[in-house]
Formats: C-alpha cells, sequence, structure tokens
C-alpha cells in the first residue's frame, strides 16, 4: 500500500506528487490518514525556499496545518494528551512540532525551541516512516506532540486550521493579556486576523479596528465582530492613524495585533498604540526582512512590544472548547473559504497567493 505526498524540491520548481509506503507504527507512533491539510501564510515563504533548515535538493513534505483520522494506533498508545481513550477511525488535531525538552528555550519553559522541527525540515520523505508533512495523504506522529480527539460536533474544516491558526491566536492574545474594555488594532483580516477578532472579543475587548487591504477580508472581519474596518489601501497612512486616534478619545489603541506578515506595517503598527500600549508581532515570520521603524516612540511613551511564535500544551484544548461554545457567535466555518485535491497543490498555492480567500484547505 502506498499514499501520496506533495515534494518539494526547491524555490520556483512545482511541488511533485510521489507515491511512499504506507508504514506501520511503532509502539508508541500514531499514523493519521489526513483529511485536509491548510495552506497557511508560511507555507507560501517557504515554498519559495524561506524557511527554518530548509534546504534544496532533498525531497521534502512541507504544510503544518492539518487534522485526519487515525489510521494506525501503536499499541502502547492508549489516550491523547488530556487521557481521553483513543481508537482507529477517531479523528485528531496535533500540535505539527515536539519541543525536544534538552535545550536551553525548553529548560527556561519558553515556546521557542529551535528543535522542534528536528522530524520534519531538513529530513527527507524518503528517510521512513516518510510523512512528515501534512500535504499528503497520511502523517507519522511521533511521540512529544500534544495530541487531542475531535470533539464530535465540528466538522473537518472548522478543525483544521485549529492547530496553527487558532492556536496561534489564542495564545499570542493570552501572552499580550487584553484587559476589561480594551480597544485592539488588528493588522490583517487573514485567518489569523479573523480568529484574533473572536478571541480578543471572549476574552475581553470592548472594541476591534481591523485593518487589510481587501474588501472581502474585511467584511468577513465584520462577521466576526469587527466595530470598524480600515480598508488600508483607500486611506492614506496619516489618517489611518488620526483615526484610531479619534476612535480612543485621542489615547491610541491599548493593544495592536500584527498579522499581516508586513515589514512596512510595524512602524504604524507601534504608533497605534496608546502610551503605555502594547505591540504584538505575530506575521512577521521571515528573517533578514527588515522594515523601518522609530524606536523612540516605543521608548518614550513606554509601550511594550512582543513577538510569539507557536505556543503551549494546554492552548489546542481551549481552542477547540472556543470553537464548540461560541460557533453561534463567530462564523468559523466560513475561514476556509475554498478547498482543492491534494494533487492541485500547486494551482492552490497560486491561487493561496492572490490574497483572494480567507484559507484555502487540501482535501488529502
Ligand atoms: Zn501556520
Ligand atoms: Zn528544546
Amino acid at each position: 500500500m502506498t499514499g501520496k505526498a506533495a515534494i518539494w524540491w526547491e524555490a520556483g520548481r512545482p511541488l511533485e506528487i510521489r507515491e511512499y509506503p504506507v508504514p506501520d507504527v511503532k509502539p508508541d507512533g500514531i499514523l493519521v490518514n489526513l483529511s485536509l491539510a491548510n495552506i497557511c501564510g508560511s507555507d507560501i515563504h517557504f515554498v519559495e525556499g524561506r524557511g527554518p533548515r530548509l534546504k534544496g535538493g532533498i525531497a521534502q513534505i512541507l504544510g503544518h496545518e492539518m487534522m485526519g483520522t487515525i489510521q494506525k494506533l501503536g499499541r502502547e498508545v492508549k489516550t491523547d494528551s488530556l487521557g481521553q481513550p483513543l481508537a482507529e477511525g477517531d479523528r485528531l488535531v496535533y500540535s505539527y512540532y515536539s519541543p525536544c525538552g534538552q535545550c536551553w528555550a525548553c529548560f527556561t519553559g519558553v515556546p521557542g525551541c529551535p528543535n522542534r522541527y528536528r522530524r520534519w525540515l531538513g529530513v527527507p520523505a524518503d528517510t521512513p516512516p516518510h510523512f512528515n508533512g501534512a500535504f499528503a495523504e497520511y502523517y507519522y506522529l511521533h511521540p512529544g506532540h500534544w495530541t487531542f480527539k475531535v470533539p464530535q460536533d465540528l466538522p473537518n474544516h472548522v478543525v483544521s486550521p485549529v492547530n496553527c491558526a487558532l492556536a496561534q491566536m489564542v495564545y499570542s492574545i493570552h501572552r499580550v493579556g487584553i484587559m476589561l474594555g480594551d480597544t485592539l488594532v488588528i493588522q490583517g483580516a487573514g485567518g489569523l486576523g479573523l480568529y484574533g477578532i473572536a478571541v480578543a472579543k471572549e476574552m475581553g475587548a470592548a472594541r476591534v479596528i481591523s485593518l487589510d487591504k481587501r474588501e472581502h477580508r474585511l467584511e468577513m472581519a465584520k462577521a466576526f465582530g469587527a466595530d470598524v474596518t480600515i480598508n488600508v489601501e483607500r486611506m492614506p497612512q496619516a489618517q489611518r492613524l488620526e483615526m484610531v486616534r479619534d476612535l480612543t478619545r485621542g489615547v491610541g489603541a491599548d493593544v495592536v495585533v500584527e498579522v499581516c506578515g508586513s515589514p512596512d506595517a510595524v512602524d504604524e503598527g507601534m504608533r497605534m498604540a496608546r502610551v503605555g500600549g502594547r505591540y504584538l508581532l505575530i506575521g512577521n515570520i521571515n528573517l533578514d526582512m527588515a522594515g523601518q521603524v522609530d524606536p523612540g516612540n516605543a521608548v518614550r511613551f513606554s509601550k511594550t512590544i512582543l513577538a510569539v511564535s507557536v505556543y503551549q500544551q494546554w492552548v489546542i484544548p481551549r481552542a477547540l472548547d472556543l470553537l464548540v461554545r461560541c460557533k453561534d457567535r463567530y462564523p468559523f466555518d466560513k475561514i476556509i473559504s475554498h478547498t482543492f485535491p491534494l494533487e492541485e497543490i500547486n494551482a492552490a498555492m497560486d491561487f493561496a497567493r492572490t490574497g483572494q480567500p480567507i484559507r484555502v484547505a487540501l482535501e488529502c
């Protein structure tokens, strides 16, 4: 028996569908038959060759936002990370990385372990158990990933963004801290920005101002509860800054969140925060892409700058619970706006790159 995988060779070369033998599981492993694998903003950077540990010339399976059903369960694996019993056929969601537990980041309890992708990025798909990325029919789960059974009433397309986009927003907004009645500015209304509106509101934000350059995304931001939307292509920067001040009695936003991935947005975001306000950076994942910032604006006005990547163990279960509890309050089922078969991954990537969809999923 074999399974398909989309192979990345190097930047500029289309992904290639290849077949690999479906592996047996070790006593402590889980083989997942993937249902959906989403194209996250960072996947677009990865395909262009900008990702940690990525080197051209080896068969690499990309993709990290996914969910599926248990195909084979190692005989020693009895439960998920919450102690809920697991059986073959159960739907599963899990962290796409596993901290090593041995490095200084792990010792000090921060979630940025530099070895967290050691079984994925830089590991060729030719090496058994082959299926180490999301853009494939299967995914081999080694011990060390946090696994969670999917609640029954959540459809696959609502669950597939949980292990990256939603978990990232739940954790990051927790870290930056919301005070009851805060006003937030969120730069970017893609999947992360939309989840950010819902999470901030649930945590007590009074008002969210959503910024994007695409009108249909801003419409979606309103559906998610944004109180004000600003189209950054239709309003010059000076006017945007003035508008945020006007909406906050001349003070500025309590919290500004960057999820647009543009270095050029950072200076503006920092300026939009009030004296003593907080600026949260999430979207600028690339190294060596500098923008111009005025650090004096942060120092003179005592602003806190916080950058967050990945999340901790407690996040996914609370994200799943949010989806169940609040499914009638936010249109979570609209985040995945388009689906493509895995075989059409190159077309799906091209379409995702246009910025037209909110989020694209591949049916594996
Ligand atoms: Zn992601
Ligand atoms: Zn580590």
